[in-house]
């Protein structure tokens, strides 16, 4: 009775209750599918804005029980980003039999791979946001900061906490994630990795792609370029990309053998 009443008065609370800051920039299909993620997840309050990228944005979400999260709304936007995700679905053994039709469709995948990607992640013990749900174009993580304010990205790190420590740690989750979650990120710079009590956290794992995709050992190679310079940058020693390459257990078609004679 007293449960049935509770929820009865829940679901009188005004939508528009459940956002801190109105969004105008949110449609009326993604805003349903808001409050119905809050219902399921018991969400008190959605945030404003902390992210607004190309393709998607991310708002801290606060839950009846104080448990903070990060929603990432994917957007459907231009052709060139229909063509990326063409690029990185087609050729994922996991969507092979996924029959692409709209653009809406795809950015739904986008989500749902995203969401798949930090699952493999955590079950491999890469350092990373846990999932939490997805739903259409939404997917719900774990908030990486404090009270809804998110952690420096590692491009934002004042210079005195960009160590060897910090480089190496780095470079251990790659080495997870290439050699346990069979991940590679494929988009891996300063500017999606998190950096929370001195630990590194891998983020924006949509476009990562499993280690038997064509372009695996190449986006890998390049992701590794991209730590090492960023280090390199702020003086920091670092590890020649083929020698970590070397510890990694990516041999496809392309292989490492290759890269090794040529490097
Ligand atoms: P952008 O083009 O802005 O990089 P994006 O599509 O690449 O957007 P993400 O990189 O996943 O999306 O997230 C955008 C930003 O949101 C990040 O740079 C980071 O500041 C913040 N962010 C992402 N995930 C989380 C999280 N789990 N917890 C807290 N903040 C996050
Ligand atoms: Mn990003």
């Amino acid at each position: 009775m007293i449960d049935g009443k509770k929820r009865k008065e829940e679901k009188r609370i005004k939508d528009e209750d459940l956002f801190k800051v109105v969004d105008s920039t949110i449609d009326s299909r993604t805003y349903l599918s808001l409050i119905q993620i809050a219902r399921r997840l018991n969400i008190k309050e959605y945030y404003g804005a902390i992210s607004s990228g190309k393709e998607a944005k991310i708002y801290p979400a606060l839950t009846r029980d104080g448990k903070w999260y990060a929603v990432k709304i994917y957007y459907v936007s231009t052709a060139a980003s229909k063509r990326a995700l063409e690029k990185y679905t087609l050729g994922d053994p996991r969507f092979k039999d996924v029959k692409i039709k709209t653009t809406f469709q795809l950015i739904e995948i986008w989500a749902r791979k995203e969401y798949k990607n930090l699952a493999r992640l955590s079950e491999a013990g890469v350092s990373a946001p846990k999932p939490i749900y997805v739903f259409r174009n939404i997917l719900v993580m774990e908030f990486i900061g404090e009270e809804g304010v998110r952690a420096p990205l590692l491009k934002e790190v004042p210079e005195e906490a960009i160590t060897e420590e910090l480089y190496n740690a780095i470079i251990t989750e790659v080495e997870k994630m290439v050699n346990l979650a069979h991940l590679v990120h494929g988009d891996l710079s300063e500017y999606n990795i998190m950096v929370w009590d001195n630990r590194p956290y891998i983020i924006d794992v949509s476009q990562s792609v499993d280690i038997e995709h064509p372009n695996a050992l190449e986006l890998l190679q390049r992701d590794l370029e991209n730590i090492n310079r960023f280090f390199e940058g702020h003086g920091v020693n670092v590890e020649p990309v083929e020698d970590i390459l070397g510890r990694l257990e990516i041999s496809n078609v392309k292989g490492n053998d290759v890269y090794n004679s040529s490097g």
